[in-house]
């Protein structure tokens, strides 16, 4: 598949993106190709942990219920888990809060060698606080800029950022969310609290085609993943990812040493 087509170019309409896509072939087609892929990424994550001098950021946003913890455990669980950080961002806290929007994001960053995954991130800073009226639009303005001079100092550290919006239908998370309410083993994800931001749909619409169109570059771009589909998401960033990390090519370290000089006693 050529991911081109879910990349941000320019000016971003969500309604523009198909939601329930099913891709080419079936589903049964799709959750074979992810379990292949699985060795490759863990071989690839194997040698950027070994070099040890690059990065990789996954950044997760969605809606309520849009499937980032899914994303997290189906597309990312056969890689070491040594070599992974995932952050889930919740409501700051009052020391968090005291502090400039980027500190607490700024900590979660990948050092050398790993790959951190954003569960939500920095851009809660222009999208909830948006909606709710906490910031304006010049603050929103102000912070776009800021981050993407803060992704820059990312990259300029040999970082590599993928942002993903998990695009679903508002029909697709009514039934999830009723699913959290059924199923009492889905109960624990159940928040009332999601009902009323259910009732801001069209106004988290906005302030993502906003954000993302504000942030997404080449460099350090957007991608609208369908979502309605839980297999073609992840087959989707699993490609996603592969292929950024074979163009990222992290190598095993030379050894310092003549491996054939040293005899083991
Ligand atoms: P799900 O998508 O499964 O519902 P979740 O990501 O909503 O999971 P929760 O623990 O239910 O996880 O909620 C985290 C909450 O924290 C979200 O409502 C989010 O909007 C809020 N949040 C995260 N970052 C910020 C921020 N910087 N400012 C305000 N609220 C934030
Ligand atoms: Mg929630």
């Amino acid at each position: 598949m050529n991911l081109k087509k879910y990349r941000v170019e320019d000016k971003l309409k969500l309604s523009a993106f198909k939601t329930n896509e099913t891709g080419k072939g079936s589903e049964a087609e799709a959750l074979e190709r992810s379990a292949a892929r699985q060795p490759k990424l863990a071989a690839w994550q194997e040698r950027l942990y070994a070099e040890g001098k690059q990065s990789l950021l996954i950044v997760l946003q969605a809606r309520d219920a849009g499937g980032k913890d899914g994303t997290v455990k189906h597309v990312l669980h056969g890689l070491n888990p040594q070599g992974v950080v995932v952050t889930s961002f919740k409501v700051p806290t009052a020391q968090e809060l005291s502090h400039d929007f980027l500190w607490r994001v700024h900590a979660a960053a990948p050092a050398a060698g790993m790959i951190a995954v954003f569960n939500r991130s920095h851009y809660e800073d222009v999208l909830v606080t948006r909606v709710h009226g906490l910031i304006d639009q010049p603050e929103a303005e102000a912070r776009y800029e800021q981050i993407r001079a803060f992704e820059a100092l990312l990259m300029g550290r040999h970082t590599r950022i993928l942002k993903l919006y998990l695009h679903v239908s508002k029909d697709e998370q009514k039934e999830r969310l009723q699913a959290r309410l059924d199923d009492p083993q889905k109960r624990w994800k159940f928040n009332p609290g999601d009902l009323k931001e259910r009732e801001l749909w069209d106004d988290y619409t906005r302030a993502y085609q906003d954000a993302i169109s504000a942030t997404s570059s080449k460099d350090a771009p957007w991608y609208v993943i369908p979502a309605d589909h839980k297999w073609l998401r992840d087959d989707l960033i699993g490609q996603l990812l592969l292929e950024t990390l074979d163009d990222m090519n992290p190598k095993f370290p030379e050894p310092s040493f003549d491996p054939a000089a040293v005899q083991i006693r």
